[in-house]
């Protein structure tokens, strides 16, 4: 059973989400629930605010069916590479779109397994970029913001014409409005 995304405007995207303080079965079964949604989806990460849980849980599989798949609970950045790249995102919350975001070229984050154990990950490129953009989902953040507000307000305008049949223009409008994190 897959689970609805959260699109541009849900104001879910945008509260920071709270700690998981629950190993249980629910989790599993949430997790599992989450990557049957993001493969069906064609999605390489998703965080658990774009399907409705406020709770500070992602998933990522870059690429997706590769050896570096992997749940992060209550993920949190160490530390962060002084050197930064660009590269080209998108969002299963913002479907059709997408744009080159510069971030640090690696991070270290301390994570925890679904049994409530911490451990901590070293990841560049693909998934250093993959596990940056899901944790900026558990704080409200979505990829448009790191980009310029001229790249963003072409991003906008570009989401609007390709949605334009549906409430995403609403959407659009309610998110301008937002103040600037
Ligand atoms: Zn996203």
């Amino acid at each position: 059973m897959t689970l609805r995304i959260e699109t541009l405007g849900a104001l879910i995207l945008r509260q920071p989400a709270a700690e998981v303080d629950r190993f249980d079965d629910e989790l599993r079964f949430l997790v599992d629930r989450m990557f049957e949604t993001m493969y069906r989806a064609d999605g390489q990460g998703l965080a658990a605010p774009q399907v409705g849980r406020s709770v500070r849980l992602a998933i990522v599989d870059v690429p997706p069916g590769g050896p570096d798949r992997h749940v992060l609970v209550n993920p949190r950045i160490l530390s962060t590479s002084e050197e930064t790249a660009g590269g080209i995102e998108g969002c299963l919350s913002i479907p059709g779109v997408r744009d080159v975001v510069r971030r640090p070229k690696s991070v270290v984050i301390e994570t925890l397994t679904l049994d409530g154990h911490p451990f901590q990950m070293w990841a560049d490129e693909e998934l250093g970029r993959c596990i940056q953009h899901e944790i900026d989902h558990l704080e409200g953040v979505l990829y448009i913001d790191r980009l310029s507000p001229l790249k963003r307000a072409m991003l906008l305008k570009r989401y609007q014409r390709i949605h334009a049949a549906d409430r995403a223009s609403t959407s659009v409008e309610r998110l301008r409005a937002e103040p600037k994190p």
